[in-house]
C-alpha cells in the first residue's frame, strides 16, 4: 500500500462531523487527521461519534491556518461539491486515489476537506495541487463532510490494494519541493511580478493562479525551486544596481 494520506479538515464547526470523521478514517486504516481552526474541539461529541476511534482525535493536530496543517506534504488534493472554473485540474475522487496511490512511500499527501456550510474558498484551493469531486446527484450533489472523508477514504484503500507504486512516477520522491517551498515561492515571484510592472497588484489574481496550476504539475524537487528562487532574487538584484541602488554601494 502507498503511505496513508493525512486528512484536514478545515474550519468544522460540528464537533460530531470531526468524530464521525475520525471513524470514518479508522474503517479504511487512515489514522493522519489535522484540524484547522475547528470552532470546538475536543468536544464530547466528537468523542461520542467517533465511537472507538477516539485515538485518532487524541492524536489530532489542531492549527491556525491551512498552510501550517500542511507542512511537510508534497500533493495536496482540495475536496470539493463545486465545480469551478480555474482552481486547478479536477480529479474524481476515484482517479485522485489512484494518483495517491502512485505516489510511493516517502511522498506524503493531504486530502483537504472544507467547511460544512460553504465548502473551501478559493485561496484555500488555491494551495491545493488538484481539485477533487466525489460525482453526485447534480441536483443534489453535497454529502456531509464525514461521509465525503468516508468515500475517499475508501477509495484510497481499495486503489492502494489494487496498485503498485510506480516508480517511474517519482524517482527521487524525497527531492520532491514541499507545498511550504512552493508557496514561499508563489509569494516572491508575485513580489518579483509585481516589481517589474508585469503583474497588477490591483488583480493579481488569474494570473497567479495560472503559474500555480503550471507549478502543480511540473511537481518541481527542492534544488529546481531554489533555482527559480535564485532567478527572481538576481532580478531583484539586478533591479537594485540598475537603479543605483543598495547593490551598487556595496562593490
Ligand atoms: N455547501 C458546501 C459543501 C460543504 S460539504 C459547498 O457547496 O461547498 C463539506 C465538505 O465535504 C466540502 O467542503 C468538501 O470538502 C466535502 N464534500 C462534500 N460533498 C462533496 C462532493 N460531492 N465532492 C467532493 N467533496 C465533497
Amino acid at each position: 500500500m502507498s503511505r496513508a494520506p493525512r486528512i484536514v479538515l478545515v474550519a468544522t464547526s460540528h464537533p460530531g462531523n470531526i468524530g464521525a470523521a475520525a471513524r470514518a478514517m479508522k474503517t479504511m486504516g487512515l489514522s493522519e487527521l489535522h484540524l484547522v481552526a475547528p470552532a470546538q474541539f475536543p468536544d464530547p461529541q466528537a468523542t461520542a461519534m467517533a465511537a472507538g476511534a477516539d485515538d485518532i482525535l487524541e492524536q489530532a493536530c489542531v492549527h491556525a491556518d491551512l498552510p501550517a496543517a500542511l507542512a511537510g506534504c508534497h500533493w495536496v488534493a482540495g475536496l470539493s461539491a463545486r465545480p469551478r472554473a480555474l482552481s486547478g485540474p479536477d480529479l474524481d475522487a476515484r482517479r485522485a486515489a489512484e494518483t495517491l496511490a502512485r505516489q510511493g512511500d516517502a511522498a506524503h499527501a493531504a486530502l483537504v476537506f472544507g467547511r460544512e456550510r460553504t465548502g473551501l474558498t478559493n485561496e484555500e484551493l488555491d494551495l491545493c495541487h488538484v481539485r477533487v469531486n466525489i460525482p453526485a446527484n447534480p441536483a443534489y450533489g453535497s454529502l456531509n463532510l464525514a461521509a465525503a472523508v468516508q468515500v475517499m477514504a475508501y477509495e484510497w484503500r481499495m486503489a492502494s490494494a489494487a496498485s503498485s507504486p510506480d516508480p517511474a512516477a517519482l524517482d527521487a520522491p524525497d527531492a520532491l519541493a514541499s507545498a511550504g517551498a512552493v508557496e514561499s515561492f508563489h509569494e516572491h515571484l508575485e513580489e518579483v511580478l509585481a516589481e517589474i510592472g508585469f503583474l497588477d497588484r490591483g488583480n493579481p489574481r488569474q494570473l497567479m493562479r495560472r503559474m500555480r496550476r503550471l507549478l502543480h504539475r511540473a511537481r518541481p524537487e527542492a534544488e529546481e525551486l531554489n533555482i527559480l528562487r535564485g532567478i527572481l532574487s538576481a532580478v531583484q538584484g539586478g533591479r537594485t544596481r540598475r537603479s543605483g541602488g543598495a547593490a551598487d554601494r556595496d562593490v
